[in-house]
């Protein structure tokens, strides 16, 4: 059968996007023949064009990764927002009480403890990076299915607009639905919460101050994340029912509403943003690997926002499976071979099971309102708080603020 790629990335989202463009300034470029397809519409960002509802706070970690690739500068050309503080705090007590935990950028030496960028915004600069290196990337372009072909080497991958595609290597980067997971038959673990995440943007009547706040209710964390034309973008994780209240509500319903279950900590709100709501669960893939197929970000994890991980996780995917790649490449080997592949199963997925069952542990911690939980929680925020190195750790991992 005649190969037509060396590596099909399915899915355009920042992960599948991230690792088109990390294979494709491997040093082993002149080998390979890449190519993206993704079911949506192309993602565009313009500078003109109000700040889009979808951010993600970026790790130290991500941003380094983009950075390589080339796209970090560009991006904070544009419209990033560093944040230098994190404050994190639970309802039972205040955000100026002993058990909240406070972190800041000048404690690890570094500027800022990550940004939020817009998706949307990541999104257009790694295509126009993919642009310049031309690595053909078609959107509209939805799977069907995969198969393994007849002499075993190479994957086939159906298109729903009735053509094939074959290549060495499948990336299914497609999101936590993945159709590629579930057509290699993969299995995937799944974690329900009772909760969705409710997302706008508000203006707070104080200034965010460059820190993002998170505060645990009994029905999960409210985060206020701050955005360089001072607005804050809200991510509240609730019960489904809040979340509809606070997607029908008028505007000064809502801002009621969010000024409550954030304590006031930024003062009055005021609405300045669209409305989404997403439900919300866990869930891992029991192999990220088979011969000829790897999976990355979201289609190989999903995790909670209360930590602001996913995007974080699947970027480092992208960068581990870009290198693991490129090395086999480099030995000659096919980058589609099971043991080549496992090396890059063995660098993440202990790390990422890791982040999961901490970001579950912590939720579910959370939304237990029982005594022996609250004070459970009191205690083990202030032993945080004074654990020192352990705490500097902790942090350095989860923001990635050692690089
Ligand atoms: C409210 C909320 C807040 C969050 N905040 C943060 C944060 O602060 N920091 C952080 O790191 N993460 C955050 N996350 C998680 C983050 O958004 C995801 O982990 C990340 O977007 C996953 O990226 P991905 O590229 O793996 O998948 P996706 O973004 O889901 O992209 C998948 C792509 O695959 C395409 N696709 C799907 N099916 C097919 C098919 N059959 N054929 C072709 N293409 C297909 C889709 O069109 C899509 O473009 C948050 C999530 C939520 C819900």
């Amino acid at each position: 059968m005649k190969k037509d790629f060396d590596v099909v990335v399915v899915g355009g989202g920042m992960v599948g996007l991230a690792t088109a463009a990390l294979l494709a300034q491997s040093p082993c470029r002149g080998h390979l023949r890449i190519t993206l397809l993704d079911a949506g519409k192309k993602p565009q960002f313009s500078i003109d064009n109000e700040v889009g509802l979808r951010v993600s706070a970026i790790s130290r970690g991500s941003m380094h990764i983009l950075q390589n690739i080339g796209v970090w500068q560009p991006i904070l050309g544009l419209r990033a927002s560093p944040y230098r503080s994190m404050r994190v705090w639970d309802s039972r007590g205040s955000v100026e009480g002993p058990d909240t935990l406070h972190f800041d950028a000048a404690e690890f030496a570094v500027p800022e403890l990550g940004c939020i960028v817009e998706n949307v915004l990541i999104q257009d600069a790694l295509l126009r990076r993919l642009e310049s290196m031309d690595v053909e990337v078609r959107f509209a372009s939805p799977i069907a299915s995969i198969s393994m072909a007849s002499d075993k080497s190479l994957i086939d991958i159906q298109l729903q607009a009735g053509r094939s595609i074959s290549a060495d290597l499948l990336v299914g980067a497609d999101g936590a639905a993945s159709l590629v997971r579930e057509s290699a038959g993969i299995p995937v673990r799944t974690w329900r919460y009772p909760q969705s995440a409710f997302v706008t943007h508000v203006i707070p009547a104080r200034h965010h101050e460059d820190t993002a706040w998170q505060r645990f209710l009994k029905e999960g964390p409210l985060a206020l994340l701050p955005l360089g034309d001072g607005r804050v973008s809200v991510v509240w994780s609730t019960t489904p029912d809040k979340a509809d209240s606070a997607m029908s509500a008028s505007d000064v319903e809502l801002a009621a509403m969010l000024e409550q279950a954030s304590d006031e900590v930024l003062g009055k709100l005021t609405i300045a943003g669209s409305r989404g709501s997403f439900p919300l669960k866990s869930q891992h893939a029991e192999r990220y690997v088979m011969p000829g197929l790897a999976l990355v970000g979201d289609s190989a994890h999903a995790v909670h926002p209360l930590a602001g991980q996913g995007a974080n996780l699947g970027i480092a995917d992208a960068a581990a499976l870009a290198t693991v790649v490129s090395e086999a490449l480099l030995r000659g080997e096919h980058p589609g071979d099971l043991p080549t592949l496992r090396r890059y199963e063995r660098e993440r997925k202990g790390a990422n099971k890791t982040m999961l069952h901490f970001i579950d542990a912590l939720n579910r911690l959370f939304l237990n309102d029982s005594e022996a939980a609250a004070n459970l929680r009191g205690a083990g925020m202030r032993l945080f708080n004074r654990s020192g190195p352990i705490q500097r750790r902790a942090v350095q991992v989860a923001l990635g603020v050692n690089v």
